[in-house]
């Protein structure tokens, strides 16, 4: 079988750690296709994170799936450059600038000086990404969603007020702890798809969902005015992998954002929010966890074929095996 295109669409850092695994396996099952080189693997990422702080613009997602597939993540804490410090965030914090709680590394403000200027020149957020990519041999494409500045803003009750957060203040600063009334993504209005990203969405031979979080990361990038249409339009399966095991938001808080959007936190109920493609909804297969078997019947009744497999992504070769997983679902035979 040749090298399939694969699209995904992936938040940040569970994001990568999918798309780690997909680039491990596809490397081993089509060592001259995708993976091997840059053209077989499309990555959209979420953009609504993105936020200007300090004079720079700052895409967080983008830049955990940018430093994880280069090799330069800190993986022991989970976010950021690898051997990184912090010299310029505490001379910032000194003049008052920025955000105290919201660390920017030394090694991270180059990536994000970088990006500004380039968006300064003139140049869209998808060739900016493009530019930063060539760095490093990613061995697949990294798209944002969109190139139109649309960001996700949480609206809470804080101290009795009203009050309107930048995603990443409600994530970061509140830790997701004060209740999140509903999220909006303000700009979306007039956003159109990056220009990669519906060409790779009418090519693809299969569609994959990250267990990325459903709300703040996949479900922003559905919310761009053209995405949604362009995936129900495209020619190969969707199979997605659910982020949630055993009733639990894994390493993350995406249990406070399903509750604001009113979906129960477990597997069964992030698929049927997706839905079955077959009903108009998205999906054409959806993994869940072993530990949650017991959806399997519940999400086939509402026709979407799903399988239990094991999701924890530990390392790459566990990523690798639920990645290989996902495309027997969606291709139908096994290529692990
Ligand atoms: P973020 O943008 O950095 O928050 O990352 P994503 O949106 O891409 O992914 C975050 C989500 O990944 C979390 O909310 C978890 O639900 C999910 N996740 C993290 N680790 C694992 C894992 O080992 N297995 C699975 N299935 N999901 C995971
Ligand atoms: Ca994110």
């Amino acid at each position: 079988m040749p090298a399939p295109r694969i699209v995904v669409l992936a938040g940040g850092v569970g994001g990568a750690k999918f798309v780690r695994g997909l680039r491990r396996h596809a490397r081993a099952a089509w060592p001259d296709g995708a993976g091997g080189s840059t053209a077989s693997i499309t990555v959209v990422a979420n953009t609504g994170d993105d936020l200007w702080l300090a004079g720079l613009r700052i895409t967080p997602d983008l830049d955990s799936l940018l430093y994880a597939l280069a090799g330069v993540n800190d993986t022991s804490r989970g976010w950021g450059r690898a051997g990184e410090s912090e010299r310029v965030s505490g001379e910032l914090a000194a003049y008052g600038v920025g955000w105290p709680w919201f660390t920017l590394g030394d090694l991270d403000l180059g990536t994000h000086i970088a990006r500004t200027a380039l968006l300064q020149q003139g140049l869209p957020l998808s060739a900016v990404v493009e530019r930063l990519s060539a760095r490093w041999p990613l061995g697949v494409r990294l798209v944002p969603a969109t190139d139109d500045e649309v960001e996700t803003h949480v609206l809470v009750q804080e101290d009795g007020a009203p009050r309107d957060l930048h995603f990443e203040e409600w994530w970061v600063r509140t830790r997701a702890k004060v209740p999140a009334e509903a999220f909006v993504q303000v700009g979306v209005e007039t956003a159109k798809p990056a220009p990669p990203v519906v060409p790779a969405l009418a090519q693809a031979d299969v569609v994959l969902l990250a267990p990325s979080n459903p709300v703040v990361s996949i479900g922003t990038i559905l919310g761009i005015p053209g995405i949604r249409e362009a995936l129900l339009a495209t020619p190969g399966p969707i199979v997605g992998v659910s982020p949630i095991i055993g009733g639990s938001a894994v390493r993350g808080m995406a249990d406070a954002c399903l509750r604001a959007i009113g979906v129960e936190t477990s597997a069964a109920a992030v698929g049927a929010h997706y839905g079955s493609r077959r009903q108009g909804g998205l999906l054409d297969g959806w993994l869940v966890d072993t530990s949650d078997e017991a959806a399997v019947a519940a999400l086939e009744e509402r026709d979407v074929p799903t399988r239990a497999v094991p999701l924890w992504m530990h390392d790459d070769e566990a990523s690798a095996a639920i990645a290989a997983e996902a495309l027997a679902l969606a291709l139908g035979s096994r290529t692990a």
